[in-house]
C-alpha cells in the first residue's frame, strides 16, 4: 500500500480509486466499491458495469497458498516485494489472459484515478453510516491519539523502555522493547509490549500506562502484551546477512474505551 501523509492522521497508508469513489467521499458520501483483484484499485457499480467485471469475478480465483509458495520460494529482494507481485506471477501462469484483462481495466481506471488516505476514508465511512442510519461498519474510537507524529507517542515509548532498561545495540538480543502506533477510527492508539511475560510485570506496565495517559484527554488505547521478541539471521551465500522478526505470540490485552 503506498503511503501518503495526511495532515489529519500523519503518514498513514492510501488507497487509490476510480474518480467517481473519490468525488463522492469528498462529498461525505460512502459508495459501494469493488476491488480489482491484484491491483487492488476500487471502482464504483458503474466502473464494475462498464468493464465487465462480473465475468472476472466469476471466472478468477488466485490460490493463496500458490502465492505462499511463491513468497517462500523466492530469495533476495523480492521477498519483501508487495502481494501483488506474486499474485500476477500465479495468474501469469494460470491465465494470462486473465491477467491481461486486469491491467488493461487498472490502466483504464488509473488514467483518473485518485488516492486518498484510508484512515480518513474509514472517518467518511462511520460518519456516512450514522448520518444514514446503516449499520456501523466497525466499533468506532473517536477519542484516541490520530497522528502519527504525536510527541506524546514518543514520550510514552521513552517511558516504557526506560522501564526496560538499558536498550541493547545489538538488535537481534533486543527481546524486551515497545511499539507504539497512532489510532484511527476502526483502532484505537496501540501499544505493542513485547517480552513482559508475567501478570505482575503486565499489571506494572498497565499501572504506568494509566498514569501517562491521567493528563491526556484522547485516552483510548489499547495495550497488547506479547512474547519476547524473537529475530532470524539469514545468510546468503554472499555473504550479505538479512534479519528479520520472528512471529511472536500475544500474551493478553487490554483495551480502554473510557
Ligand atoms: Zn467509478
Ligand atoms: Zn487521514
Amino acid at each position: 500500500m503506498p503511503i501518503t501523509v495526511c495532515e489529519k492522521h500523519g503518514e498513514s497508508g492510501c488507497l487509490e480509486m476510480c474518480k467517481h469513489l473519490y468525488k463522492n467521499l469528498e462529498k461525505g458520501v460512502f459508495l459501494p466499491f469493488y476491488t480489482l483483484p491484484v491491483y487492488t484499485i476500487r471502482m464504483c457499480t458503474k466502473c464494475f458495469e462498464k468493464y465487465n467485471m462480473q465475468e472476472l469475478v466469476d471466472t478468477l480465483s488466485i490460490d493463496k497458498k500458490e502465492v505462499q509458495e511463491k513468497k517462500e520460494k523466492e530469495t533476495g529482494f523480492y521477498k519483501i516485494a508487495p502481494d501483488y507481485y506474486f499474485e500476477s506471477a500465479v495468474l501469469n501462469e494460470k491465465n494470462p489472459k486473465l491477467l491481461e484483462k486486469i491491467k488493461y481495466t487498472y490502466h483504464k481506471i488509473n488514467k483518473k484515478s485518485r488516492f486518498k488516505c484510508q484512515d480518513c476514508i474509514d472517518d467518511i465511512y462511520f460518519e456516512y453510516a450514522k448520518k444514514n442510519n446503516l449499520e456501523l461498519p466497525f466499533e468506532p474510537f473517536e477519542n484516541t491519539i490520530l497522528h502519527s507524529d504525536d510527541k506524546r507517542i514518543f514520550k510514552l515509548e521513552n517511558k516504557i523502555n526506560k522501564y526496560f532498561g538499558v536498550k541493547e545495540l545489538d538488535i537481534t538480543k533486543c527481546s524486551r522493547t515497545c511499539e507504539i502506533w497512532s489510532g484511527s477510527i476502526r483502532c484505537p492508539l496501540l501499544i505493542k509490549i513485547y517480552g513482559a511475560t508475567t501478570q505482575k510485570e503486565q499489571d506494572k506496565i498497565v499501572k504506568l500506562i494509566d498514569k501517562f495517559f491521567k493528563k491526556i484527554p484522547q485516552k483510548q488505547r489499547k495495550v497488547i502484551f506479547y512474547e519476547p521478541l524473537t529475530w532470524i539471521v539469514e545468510k546468503s551465500e554472499k555473504g550479505t546477512k538479512r534479519i528479520y522478526r520472528d512471529k511472536t505470540k500475544i500474551l493478553s490485552e487490554v483495551v480502554v474505551r473510557e
